[in-house]
């Protein structure tokens, strides 16, 4: 028999603990790396988030991935909305047009959730970020990859 645990990661995406029923000793009210608050529900439905399974007679920790969107109302979680808030800022400094920035996050929503469609996503804000002529486009291509899951990251290396 296998339950599965329940996660408190960090408000700017820190996992805490993976095993906070199984390892209480783990759990903290405040990262210890940035000094966020730290949670273990999303804050939209109440819906506590999944953690590492806990195995009855042996343990075996998973490599635990933070998830980015809360699997009963679909809700971004904190660090989710942080990371596209200051991508958000940081195009807005650039002097990309309106049009491009506003493309620009509605693809990074393709390239976070994989759906069908990341593969045009992750083309498309490639063609946009050789667009910005700061040295907000490193910064930029940086905070993508950062966003994006293992998988989307090696497309953006160049
Ligand atoms: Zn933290
Ligand atoms: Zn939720």
């Amino acid at each position: 028999m296998a339950y599965q645990d329940i996660a408190q990661i960090c408000k700017n995406g820190h996992l805490i603990n993976a095993n906070s029923n199984e390892y209480p000793k783990d759990n903290s009210k405040f990262c210890r790396r940035c000094g966020e608050v730290v949670i273990d529900e999303c804050e939209g439905c109440k819906r506590k988030i999944k953690g590492n399974y806990v195995y009855d007679d042996y343990f075996m920790p998973d490599e635990y991935v933070v998830p980015d969107y809360c699997e009963e109302c679909g809700e971004a979680y904190p660090w989710t909305k942080k990371k596209k808030e200051s991508l958000k800022d940081l195009l807005q400094d650039t002097d990309l047009s309106e049009k491009d920035q506003n493309d620009f996050m509605n693809y990074i929503d393709d390239i976070i959730s994989e759906n069908p469609r990341t593969e045009l996503a992750v083309l498309k804000v490639k063609g946009i970020l050789r667009k910005i002529t700061s040295g907000a486009q490193e910064v930029a291509r940086s905070l993508v990859i950062d966003i994006a899951s293992e998988t989307i990251k090696k497309s953006f290396d160049l």
